[in-house]
């Protein structure tokens, strides 16, 4: 299996689905290298020892700011470097964020790096079941537009 690099965040109307998600699947997730913003990563950690279905706490998480303290734009850097390779972002849609704009800056980078990314929990529990997940074979494709974006030719006058 292949330790994957995850990130988890919620914004504070779905921390608790999140939550759920996570003790749900944490004999999955336990296997993997996990991030989150500050908030949601401490929500996570204190996920305690006789939770339904946790049989392995999740303690190891590696707290990042929170979000709107730059937390988001941590991610999205870890996106930019290649060292992300999942965001499931519990996303509120019914308010507009004080940090809106660094919620479009990493939702833009995990659709533009190609990484697995959920922002609800159908698509999350369809990432965490597929069989490429941790699958040793399966490689990320960076797509093409990335390339011919960092070799485009500018004229300078
Ligand atoms: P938080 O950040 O986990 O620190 O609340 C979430 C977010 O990005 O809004």
């Amino acid at each position: 299996m292949k330790k994957l690099n995850i990130a988890l965040v919620a914004h504070d109307a779905r921390k608790q689905e999140l939550v759920k998600w996570c003790t749900f699947n944490s004999c999955i997730l336990k296997h993997h290298n996990l991030f989150a913003t500050g908030t949601t990563g401490s929500l996570l950690a204190a996920i305690p020892e006789d939770s339904e279905n946790t049989e392995y706490p999740l303690k190891d998480i590696t707290l990042l700011k929170s979000g709107p303290l730059g937390g988001d734009q941590q991610i999205g850097a870890m996106i930019a470097e290649g060292k992300l390779d999942a965001l499931i972002f519990f996303c509120d849609n019914l308010i507009t964020q004080g940090h809106q704009q660094d919620v479009g800056a990493l939702t833009r980078l995990a659709s533009l790096y190609n990484i697995a990314f959920a922002t609800n929990r159908t698509t999350a529990d369809m990432i965490i079941t597929s069989p490429l997940f941790g699958n040793e074979e399966y490689e990320r494709i960076i797509p093409l537009s990335i390339k011919s974006y960092e070799n485009r030719k500018l004229t300078l006058k």
